[in-house]
């Protein structure tokens, strides 16, 4: 499968824009409503071993929060369950200045980053529901009012895309590839000596345009719009041929799609 399939399967076939919406309303909400206070340390140890138990976290995930969250580090947490079965376990941490590897901004230090744990479909054959966490650091150099928002976004498409691709095994197939290069031995850190597959950049540029799109009535979104972020908020180089490449595919794909629905 090319890029513009997976862009195409994902956007026309598969509901990865109204995922999407979901989660991003059903976060949003509960970081409207929560208090912006730190939380004392046994709320996370207690969350884990909870969810230890439950096998509703895995080793990847915890070793995440473990090497992102340290003991002396102030922090909030939020746990949203929502209705397109992701339960999400988000982590701001207020003291750190980097995540571990994997992140949404080209720098060597990633602001957040994004582990899913795909569920196991209960016996009593209701839907399965997967568990995903997200660590972001706010006191990252690169980090501004304008990314905050744009970076969450970026991880939720990603949570979005692997609940979506746990039932699609050419999606799969496709972030497999992507990330086979890039992540060496351990599962959340990414060899930069590597080459960089075009997949890999593409999966995150989609993971970057997405919010852009999931909402096309909405008068301040658009390819148009992100172009106009693209530099200042997302980090990319003007001339990037990648991201003319990308851009290119998902007009395709967009214009495609709504001469079919014409
Ligand atoms: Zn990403």
């Amino acid at each position: 499968m090319d890029r513009k399939e997976f862009f195409k399967r994902l956007v026309v076939d598969l509901p990865l824009y109204s995922t999407f919406n979901t989660l991003r309303d059903a976060l949003f909400n509960a970081l409207a409503v929560e208090p912006r206070k730190p939380m004392t340390r046994d709320i996370l140890v207690g969350i884990i071993t909870d969810r230890s138990y439950n096998q509703t976290i895995d080793d990847c995930q915890t070793e995440l929060i473990r090497t992102f969250v340290k003991p002396e580090d102030e922090y909030r947490l939020y746990t949203v369950s929502t209705s397109c079965n992701i339960d999400l376990l988000y982590i701001v941490n207020m003291s750190a200045t980097s995540v571990p590897k994997e992140g949404v901004i080209d720098s060597d230090k990633a602001i957040a980053a994004h582990q899913m744990l795909i569920g196991t479909v209960p016996e009593s054959g209701g839907p399965r529901t997967d568990y995903s966490v997200i660590c972001l650091a706010e006191k990252h150099e690169l980090m501004t009012p304008a990314k905050y928002p744009k970076i969450i976004k970026h991880e939720l498409v990603h949570a979005a895309i692997n609940h979506i691709a746990a039932d699609h095994s050419d999606i799969r197939e496709f972030i497999r590839t992507a990330k086979m290069i890039r992540n060496g031995l351990s599962c959340i850190e990414a060899d930069d000596n590597l080459p960089v597959p075009v997949e890999y950049e593409f999966i995150e540029l989609v993971c970057n345009i997405v919010p852009y799109l999931s909402l096309p009535v909405k008068k301040e979104n658009g390819i148009d719009k992100f172009m106009e972020d693209a530099v200042s908020v997302f980090g990319y180089d003007e001339d990037d041929p990648l991201l003319a490449e990308g851009i290119a595919i998902i007009t395709e794909v967009k214009q495609e799609a709504e001469s079919a629905a014409e």
